[in-house]
């Protein structure tokens, strides 16, 4: 049945806006915020974004699971490797600063950003409850075994990647020469293969390496864990959520931001949605605030409303909520700019939420 009334409830934001100070104030007041990010807050690092004119989508669906199996995919490659190096040579925005000088009152941040950016920023990045924020579509990190999972390294596969030396299709039949010189078979599963042949055991199949993000319409591998992890800071009652450049059009974001949203309003907090579009219809009746600006100049405003009135974050309630609620991550957990978020993981099975790209 609709719910009128709540569509009534959506209050647009321009700059200059009185609002801008009534969101500030919420901000204040918060004790614990939850921030779903998308591409919208990495674009003035110089990282494309997938949907505008210009974005990774503007010559056609890529980065989509087909894509490793037909004429695509040494373009898939190609291009991947040259969003993380755009990625590797940026530096975090403003609103990547921002977000990492949140903790301990961000109680966590869900990134549907594969350039790590955060990590950059300082924000401790990976899939576990002591991590600040959980990449939703993994990260261009690593290259890794789309069969066991093992991680490796794009220096060492940068040639034949530039060089177009791989195959655009290994569904095919082929012989083994040609497999070896055409695809990027796992050095572990094929040393596995070639243990396993020398034994005279029954021999496994070998994994092709793949750009460790996932991929449009494809099954995440750890989506029960993230969904576990989400479910769990529900319950932690957060009071504010913030969405940041993203139009939330992707299913699994969008049920994430449902899921929040429903609790968050439940329970008397609000949802402050910031992005130059707005939102989904089918999620405009749970925001409160639609700030239609570009995140980092909201960024700079709310910073700046908090300088003038001096009250920041209300830090010794933070601190409490610190204590009770969150696990920080030793620094050992810390992950570099561009590091590993794969390897540590264990495979949660094949049945996972899909949650694919932005
Ligand atoms: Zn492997």
């Amino acid at each position: 049945m609709p719910r009128r009334h709540a569509l009534t409830r959506l209050t647009h934001v321009r700059p200059g806006s009185q609002e801008l100070q009534t969101i500030a104030d919420a901000f204040s007041g918060a004790r614990k915020i939850v921030t779903i990010a998308g591409a919208g807050i990495s674009t003035a690092a110089g990282i494309p974004d997938f949907r505008s004119s210009g974005g990774l989508y503007a010559n056609g669906a890529l980065f989509e699971e087909a894509a490793f199996f037909d004429s695509r995919r040494p373009l898939l490659f190609q291009t991947a490797l040259h969003v993380r190096d755009l990625a590797a040579a940026c530096q975090p925005t403003e609103t990547h600063r921002w977000l990492a000088s949140l903790r301990p009152k961000l109680l966590r941040c869900y990134t549907q950003n594969v350039d790590m950016l955060e990590a950059k920023a300082g924000l401790a990045t990976g899939l576990g409850r002591r991590f600040d924020c959980i990449p939703l579509h993994g990260s261009l990190a690593n290259l890794k075994c789309h069969l066991c999972h093992e991680a490796y390294e794009w220096e060492d596969y940068r040639r034949d990647i530039q060089d177009c030396n791989i195959d655009s299709n290994i569904e095919d039949d082929k012989s083994e020469d040609d497999e070896e010189e055409s695809t990027l078979p796992c050095p572990r599963c094929n040393g596995r293969y070639e243990a396993r042949k020398e034994a005279g055991m029954r021999l496994l199949p070998i994994g092709q390496l793949r750009p460790s993000m996932v991929m449009l319409d494809e099954t995440h591998p750890h989506g029960e864990e993230i969904a576990h992890l989400a479910r769990g800071d529900g319950l932690a009652s957060p009071d504010l959520l913030l969405v940041l450049g993203t139009s939330l059009k992707v299913d699994g974001p969008k049920s994430l931001f449902r899921q929040f949203a429903r609790r968050i309003r439940g329970q008397g907090g609000k949802i402050v949605y910031v992005n130059r579009t707005k939102p989904p219809s089918d999620c405009s009746a749970l925001v409160d605030y639609w700030v239609q600006w570009d995140v980092d100049e909201w960024v700079r405003d709310l910073k700046g409303r908090q300088d003038q009135s001096g009250t920041g974050m209300r830090r010794g309630s933070a601190r409490r909520a610190s204590r009770r609620d969150r696990i920080l991550p030793p620094k050992t957990h810390t992950l570099p700019a561009f590091g590993n978020i794969g390897a540590p993981q264990e495979p949660l099975g094949s049945r996972g939420n899909p949650i694919p790209l932005d």
